[in-house]
């Protein structure tokens, strides 16, 4: 096995890959319209995914994180958990979801393999949870978390998108809440994408707001693990859960970077925010094209960039997260 690294010298155990496009909720940052299409159109297949994650995790990835859309409208989504988790070498199996109807999934996920959830939670309050998705359903969401808990899973993360005016004033409820919590709550930034530029003008808030309030309450940071996601964590010792910030806008955000994507048609996406996308599913056709897979993959790590240029108001070629693998 050898490790995959690019131009800036940074390595990358990590991939995100999204499984569908399709979601069934209408974030208004997100699909405030809903998805148009209803079908997972030509998503991966179970062993193009195979394929894919055994080039991957010779290429020294270790963690896969599932996402979309909504990873969970895929009808085979344990079998996808229970494939990835049979890879040699592959330690760690997340999902990031909105957590639909989680109280009858996550029995079944678990048992597959699944390691880590990740929750988008855009507020406690469930009128403003409601204004924000388009559902009312944050209940289900936390009592399927509960059940998680229950089952012993440790590796539970909730993710806030920070808006001005909707959930920005929301910070100590969210203490509150992980006072008893073993959880880390993590406030994204919201981050402009192709067609929402007046949305992100009116809502983005920096997320230096939250930090300033955090260590007013006493709140230190923590050191980042290898394999750690982009999030800046805080702890308090009166507090079992953390409280996490996720700055896309701060200047050394990207020399973190540890991820990449794919997208659920199997386009290697070196950034969140790159223009387009490689194709890599010709090569995931037939176990025989396992080399040239690997080589491809490696040649690709080699347009990475240094950074995303968002500060710059570039967005590449996305719209919304949900269709790219956010
Ligand atoms: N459907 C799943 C979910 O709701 O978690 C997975 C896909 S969703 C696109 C992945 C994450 O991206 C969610 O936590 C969502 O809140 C976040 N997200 C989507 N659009 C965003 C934006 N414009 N800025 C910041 N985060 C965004």
């Amino acid at each position: 096995m050898t490790v995959l690294q690019d131009r800036q010298g940074r390595t990358f155990p990590y991939l995100r890959l999204s499984v569908t496009d399709l979601c069934n909720f209408r974030c208004n940052y997100c699909l405030p319209d809903g998805c148009q299409d209803h079908h997972h159109g030509d998503a991966l297949s179970l062993p193009e995914i195979r394929r894919l994650v055994t080039a991957f995790a010779h290429l020294g990835s270790e963690k896969i994180r599932l996402t979309g859309g909504e990873p969970s409208l895929r009808r085979d989504f344990t079998d996808i958990i229970h494939t990835i988790k049979s890879v040699p070498s592959i330690r760690k199996v997340a999902v990031t979801t909105n957590g639909y109807k989680l109280p009858q999934r996550i029995e079944g996920w678990l048992d597959a393999g699944l390691d880590a959830l990740n929750l988008s939670i855009d507020s406690l309050d469930p009128r403003t949870f409601q204004s924000i998705t388009g559902h009312d359903r944050l209940q289900e969401i936390l009592t399927g978390m509960q059940k998680a808990f229950d089952r012993g899973l440790s590796g539970v993360k909730v993710n806030a998108v920070l808006m001005r005016g909707l959930n920005d004033g929301d910070l100590d409820r969210y203490l509150d809440w992980v006072k008893a919590q073993p959880v880390s709550v993590r406030f994204i930034e919201l981050m402009e994408t192709g067609d929402h530029r007046a949305f992100f003008q009116q809502h983005h808030v920096s997320g230096h707001v939250i930090r300033e309030q955090l260590e007013a309450r006493g709140w230190t940071e923590v050191t980042r693990l290898a394999d750690a996601g982009p999030a800046r964590e805080f702890c308090h010792p009166d507090y079992q859960g953390r409280i996490g910030l996720i700055m896309p806008y701060s200047p050394d955000f990207c020399r973190q970077c540890n991820r990449l994507r794919v997208s659920a048609t199997g386009q290697l996406q070196l950034c969140l925010f790159a223009d387009g996308g490689y194709d890599l599913r010709p090569l995931l056709q037939s176990d025989d094209d396992m080399g040239a897979l690997i080589a491809d993959i490696r040649k690709q790590l080699n347009f990475k960039q240094e950074g995303h240029f968002l500060d710059q108001g570039y967005t590449g070629t996305t719209r919304q997260l949900a269709q790219i693998g956010g």
